[in-house]
């Protein structure tokens, strides 16, 4: 998602709340940014060179919280847009968090894994200083796992001691949560659930096209099955599948763990990648890349209901026709909440030096999710707008308020 689409949407909920000129610009300006140079030995010994970003957007709610990306296009802008959003998704779960992101612009497929543990700790010793349990958790992102994030804690906690709290989505082996790893999708699954229940239904039989089968999508997928929703397409960067009568979820999730991709998947027919987007399903679930429901596709989406698990997938081009053609839209800083969140229990549990079970994970990540639907709901009542400005606007808020309450100020502002 480019700086641009992130800026309007967040002025769409701006505009709602009537928030002033400067106190958008503060809000909207990142509190740190920290560009660094990262020299490691490759395998063969000659130099590497890379850069490491990682833009801190707003500490007004607590640590700042986001990812690390591992990707060739990681660069400041990039960071800067994902970080603002993981302000406002904090926000909007009401999680103890600011924002942040960050990567590094290297392609791991050309790296091998000593390479990527040399540059991992690289990265860490050149942001100790800014990073930590009380200043910024990194967590996993595009191409960085639970290992790159045991590096993380390791590096850290040579300078600084005893830190499992520095990162989260780390291997259930050296302090991870239990339900980090289908968090995401499963957050996405209750905001479903919910938005089924207002027509007074459940997932059972419903239909389902999800674009992306990765961590997400396949979660997703499978809790879905697993209610009785009927997975009719899947798409994803190599190919794409479907089965009018539903596919098998677990065994989908099995093919692709060892094939990388959904494609030749036997028992469904196979369809263009990108035809899963205008699938003949009551739900779309984009859950791979950012702008991926444009100008040129949103009128020919079929799904009455859109779950935003990808960031960014939606342009706002797109999503003006959504709302015209009055297709509900769960906006991400809501839908894919749910990964952030059970960071949050992990980092608790951390710090506690105490570990939850899994049944506790998925009822408190519930209880999250279910609270933020209807927040944004009871938001989107209030101001009488669509639910992703009604979420730019309930986020806004709680950032809003935080920082006109830590400190006296002689003209407080009304948010
Ligand atoms: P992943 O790498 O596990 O899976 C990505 C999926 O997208 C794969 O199926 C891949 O084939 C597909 N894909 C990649 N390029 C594509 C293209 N050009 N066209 C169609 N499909 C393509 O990633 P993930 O962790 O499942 O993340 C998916 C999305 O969810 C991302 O936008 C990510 O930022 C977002 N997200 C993830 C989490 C999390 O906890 N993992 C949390 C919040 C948001």
């Amino acid at each position: 998602m480019m700086l641009d689409a992130s800026h309007r949407f967040f002025h769409q909920g701006a505009d709602a709340l009537d928030v002033a000129p400067h106190l958008r610009e503060i809000l909207l300006t990142p509190n740190r940014i920290v560009k660094v140079e990262l020299v490691i030995e490759a395998d063969d010994g000659h130099l590497l060179h890379f850069h490491g970003y990682r833009v801190q957007h707003n500490r007004l709610r607590g640590p700042m919280k986001g990812g690390l990306r591992y990707h060739p296009s990681v660069d400041e802008d990039h960071a800067s847009a994902l970080a603002g959003l993981m302000t406002w998704k904090t926000a909007v779960v009401n999680v103890p968090y600011g924002g942040a992101k960050g990567g590094i612009n290297c392609d791991p497929a050309e790296l091998s894994r000593s390479e990527l543990d040399r540059l991992t700790r690289m990265f860490v010793q050149q942001t100790r200083d800014v990073i930590g349990p009380t200043r910024d958790i990194p967590a996993p992102d595009m191409n960085t796992d639970a290992s790159v994030m045991g590096w993380i804690m390791d590096e850290y906690t040579k300078y600084e001691g005893f830190s499992p709290a520095v990162v989260t989505g780390k291997p259930l082996d050296l302090f991870g949560s239990p339900g980090r790893e289908e968090a995401t999708g499963r957050g996405v699954v209750i905001c479903i659930e919910e938005a089924l229940k207002e027509q007074g239904r459940t997932p059972q039989g419903v239909t389902v096209a999800i674009q992306g089968y990765g961590n997400v999508g396949s979660h997703a997928g499978r809790i879905l099955a697993g209610l009785g929703a009927k997975i009719v397409a899947v798409g994803d960067h190599a190919g794409g599948v479907a089965n009018p009568e539903g596919l098998d979820a677990e065994a989908l999730a099995a093919w692709v763990a060892e094939r990388r991709t959904v494609k030749d998947f036997p028992g469904a027919d196979a369809i263009e990648p990108a035809e899963v987007l205008t699938w003949d399903a009551e739900v779309l679930i984009p859950a791979a890349i950012e702008d991926v429901l444009t100008a040129d596709n949103a009128n020919d989406v079929r799904a009455r209901l859109i779950v935003e698990a990808a960031n960014g997938p939606t342009t706002p081009e797109a999503d003006e026709i959504f709302h015209q053609r009055d297709i509900q839209v769960i906006p991400d800083i809501l839908a894919n909440a749910g990964g952030v969140t059970v960071s949050y229990f992990e980092w608790a549990q951390n710090i506690q030096q105490f570990r939850w079970d899994l049944d506790r994970v998925r009822d408190e990540l519930g209880k999250i999710m279910r609270s933020a639907y209807a927040d944004v709901r009871g938001m989107q009542k209030d101001l009488k707008v669509d639910a992703r400005t009604a979420a730019f606007a309930l986020a806004l808020r709680r950032v809003g308020r935080a920082a006109m309450s830590r400190v006296h100020l002689s003209k407080p502002i009304e948010i």
